[in-house]
């Protein structure tokens, strides 16, 4: 037993949603963070604030110490004292906070230095100028503590700035690592899943659009997993039995057509077969010994049935045998001209036939073959219209893939062979005046041994095998009709000249 675990398509998309969720996961967990850390930002901003405005404050306290000092303004003194107050009362209310940037010693120092501060500005104002040494001791003192204060106020703000901005640099560069974390998380997961899911489900596209092009190549496995395997086992699997059912097809098409084959074969040999068979009879017991004349006549018909009979199975093994075709650089003018005259005894008078074709049109063909197929087109026209009328016979050089103008072949009617081509094409036409052929029927005139020509006159092969030589040119044939009014062929012959054909 196979004991390796075979990868499925599911887990692996099972995976990738996976990969997804985590990024999700990811991204709300970042979204979170940021959250935070923006509110702590907020409190951080917030408390900066209150050291901003204690810092002012102890500044504001020494510019009225030193406006005082100088112009002895009593006001000066009470407005340095109420910053002093204001100081108190802001460490006071901030405490907590403060304590989390400076040492709760220092805080309490900072407290006790203003209002050591303010009991020397009492006394500063008390002793006035009376004592002079006295004066000028407090006025150092006062100015010492005022110092200190502000050097305790300034040392506080600064830490909270540095605070500041080491957490906006730390909060930088988290939210960025965590971007780049996830874009890359999202490129792998992506990649992955591309890798293991669509290249291979892309692979059988392109094998099901070829086999939908004509292609029955059976699929090779593009991917290790269970899904992809069993797809490709079952389209192999339809691949083996659209064959199978396309070669029972084309053996049932092929006995069909050996059947209708076979009666035509039988049906035409069997009335000259009949006929001598008659005629024998009729010498042997009916014609008197020395009745010469009638003996020779019955002889001449077995003769002429014997002849017919030979006609029959000498056209079966033309058409039968497996000639090569020869293909040479054949011009189409002469070639028409040839055929015109091989015709020229079965021509009847009051019977016109124009041809329109350039001098200079030169194709590949196996010569002889080609004028079979248009002797066999013209032979039924000639046929057809009887002692009067007029057979048209050009021939047109064109690029269909150039030219728009080109007329699509099939429109027609019901066309047979290949019909479209990458390069030059010659389109012939023969056309004649004659009775048409009724609707009915049309469509069954390239079908081998279909004829509506009497016993002996025709054994419904000559447009098989027209078919079938202008299919071995690579062309294709239709044929338009109407009663009353004509029948024309179209025919489309490749115009690559022999040596520049990739065959
Ligand atoms: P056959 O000439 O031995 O009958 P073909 O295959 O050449 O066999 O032609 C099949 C039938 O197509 C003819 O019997 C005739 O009815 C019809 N047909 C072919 N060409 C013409 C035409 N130019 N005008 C009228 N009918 C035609």
């Amino acid at each position: 037993m196979n004991m390796k675990l075979q990868s499925s398509l599911r887990q692996k998309i099972t995976l990738g949603y996976l990969g997804y969720y985590v990024m999700a996961l990811l991204i709300v967990a970042l979204s979170l963070f940021t959250f935070l850390e923006l509110r702590l930002i907020d409190n951080k901003v917030t408390l900066g604030e209150h050291i901003s405005e204690l810092f002012d404050a102890t500044l504001e306290i020494r510019r009225f110490e030193k406006n005082y000092f100088l112009y002895r303004q009593e006001a000066d003194l009470q407005e340095s004292k109420r910053y002093a107050v204001k100081a108190i009362d802001l460490i006071e209310s901030n405490a907590a906070d403060f304590a989390k940037l400076v040492s709760a010693s220092r805080i309490s120092a900072l407290q006790n230095d203003i209002r050591a501060y303010l009991a020397l500005m009492d006394e500063y104002a008390g002793t006035g100028t009376k004592d002079a040494v006295q004066t000028e001791l407090l006025d150092a003192q006062i100015r010492q503590a005022g110092k200190d204060v502000v050097t305790v106020a300034e040392e506080i703000a600064g830490t909270e700035r540095r605070k500041i901005r080491a957490t906006l640099d730390r909060f930088r560069l988290i939210l960025l690592s965590s971007i780049v974390l996830i874009s890359l998380l999202l490129i792998a997961v992506g990649w992955a899943l591309s890798r293991m899911v669509a290249r291979p489900l892309k692979h059988m596209d392109s094998c099901v659009e070829a086999v939908s092009s004509g292609s029955l190549d059976r699929i090779a496995t593009p991917s290790e997993d269970r899904e992809i395997i069993s797809i490709t086992q079952a389209f192999n699997h339809m691949l083996d039995e659209l064959e199978l059912r396309q070669k029972m097809l084309l053996r049932s098409e092929k006995l069909a057509s050996l059947g209708t084959m076979l009666a035509g074969v039988a049906h035409e040999l069997n009335n000259p077969l009949s006929n001598t068979f008659l005629t024998t009879q009729i010498l042997l017991e009916e014609v008197e010994e020395n009745d010469a004349a009638r003996r020779k006549e019955l002889l001449q018909q077995v003769e002429e049935q014997t002849v017919r009979a030979r006609n029959i199975v000498r056209d079966l093994l033309d058409f039968a045998r497996d000639k090569p075709v020869n293909r040479k650089n054949v011009l189409l003018a002469p070639l028409f001209d040839e055929v015109i005259l091989f015709l020229r005894r079965e021509t009847a008078s009051d019977v016109r036939i124009v041809t329109e074709i350039a001098a200079d049109i030169e194709l590949p063909a196996d010569r002889q073959r080609l004028e079979q197929a248009f002797l066999n087109l013209i032979k039924n026209a000639l046929e057809a219209m009887g002692e009067t009328g007029e057979i048209r016979i050009s021939a047109v050089r064109r690029d269909p893939s150039r030219d728009s103008a080109v007329p699509r072949f099939d429109e027609g009617g019901k066309s047979l062979g290949k019909c479209s081509f990458d390069g030059d094409v010659v389109d012939i036409e023969i056309s004649d005046n004659g009775p048409g052929i009724p609707a009915e029927i049309l469509p069954r005139i390239f079908d081998p041994f279909f004829t509506t020509k009497d016993v002996g006159r025709g054994m419904g092969l000559g447009l098989f095998i027209a078919y079938g030589i202008i299919e071995e040119h690579g062309g294709c044939i239709s044929a338009e009709s109407e009663v009353g009014r004509g029948t024309a062929f179209h025919i489309r012959l490749p115009l690559e000249r022999v040596g520049e054909a990739n065959t």
